[in-house]
């Protein structure tokens, strides 16, 4: 059985909104469709990677509301384990109102609720269970003292860390972060940490190789339809995308992480984590939705066929 995956991070309630149009100040207009999804980036990957068959476990932070209730059962769903969701008395859980009109375009607006409160005595209260995962996995919608404390905890253990540089982050110290084992940044995100121009894989290589050089073993960018570039203090490879007709590429970052999690966890085999991660990532996008497009392992496996 490979080692479990803990992650260390947010959870979202989606209020997806359908509208005509936008109302205006003051006015108040009826809107078609109504709809509840789950997210929240430690969520998403926490979800890719259990529909995979990895054995997940979330430490996160929910209010004491309806919301919670959702978020839970939906980690029950997906066979996650929750011993480390806590709930925070008198805090909404997070939730982010999503306004899509006709044209397709979203306005989010994101309430961190319950997130902004996981604290690094969250973490050191999961420590015996985290000292026992293969990998540890952060991103940015929790405090940034928590990823840092994360990380450095897990240096400590020797357990390895993933930290995904998502959303970008201006405030995220680097000098915080270069005992992260995998450091998983997108363009932007990159160009953001780093201060260059990340347009082109060749700058992705340049920009990515500023981070090994401040001490971080392992970056891999990933660069939309153009794949994920790896970069190590002793190679650089493009791995290609897979080709597909996007129907809607929200979530593939998550998809992406996720499924690296799973396969690297599982063979410990890096080139292998990674090409199934693209094509994991490419799949998610061939259906709408976050959660709602990541496959599970069988249906994954008939795609690989
Ligand atoms: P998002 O914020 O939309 O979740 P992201 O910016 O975090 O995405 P991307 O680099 O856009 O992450 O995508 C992650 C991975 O998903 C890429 O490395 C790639 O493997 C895959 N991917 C994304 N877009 C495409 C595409 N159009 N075709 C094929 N694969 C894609």
């Amino acid at each position: 059985m490979p080692g479990k995956i803990a992650v260390v991070g947010s959870n979202m309630v989606d209020l997806i909104t359908y509208v005509t149009r936008m109302p205006d100040k003051g006015e108040t207009i009826e809107a078609p469709t109504f709809r509840i999804g789950c997210g929240g980036k430690g969520a998403n990957q926490a979800v890719a990677a259990a529909r995979l068959g990895a054995d997940v476990m979330m430490v996160t932070k929910v209010g004491d509301d309806i919301f919670a209730d959702n978020t839970l059962r939906n980690f029950a769903d997906a066979g996650i384990d929750t011993r480390h969701v806590a709930t925070v008395p008198g805090m909404p859980s997070g939730v982010a109102p999503i306004f899509v009109e006709p044209s397709g375009e979203n306005s989010i607006l994101i309430i961190k609720g319950a997130n902004a409160d996981l604290k690094p005595a969250d973490v050191n209260r999961a420590a015996e269970d985290l000292k026992r995962c293969a990998l540890i996995v952060l991103q940015l919608e929790v405090p940034l003292e928590t990823v840092y404390h994360t990380i450095a905890f897990g240096a400590r253990h020797g357990i390895p860390t993933l930290l995904n540089t998502a959303p970008a982050q201006p405030d995220l110290a680097l000098d915080r972060i270069t005992e992260a084992t995998y450091l998983v940044p997108n363009e932007s995100e990159l160009a953001l940490l780093t201060g260059l121009p990340v347009t082109t894989a060749d700058e992705a290589e340049a920009a990515a190789r500023v981070l090994i050089a401040k001490g971080i073993q392992t970056v891999i960018v990933t660069l939309g339809a153009k794949g994920a570039l790896l970069v190590t203090g002793s190679e650089v490879r493009l791995i290609d995308a897979v080709a597909v007709t996007p129907v809607d590429t929200t979530g593939a970052g998550d998809a992406f992480i996720g499924s690296f999690a799973r396969y690297l966890v599982e063979s410990g085999d890096l080139d292998q984590a990674l090409r199934m991660a693209v094509r994991y990532a490419a799949d998610s996008i061939t259906r709408p939705g976050t959660q709602t497009s990541y496959a599970t392992a069988e249906a994954f496996a008939d795609t690989l066929a």
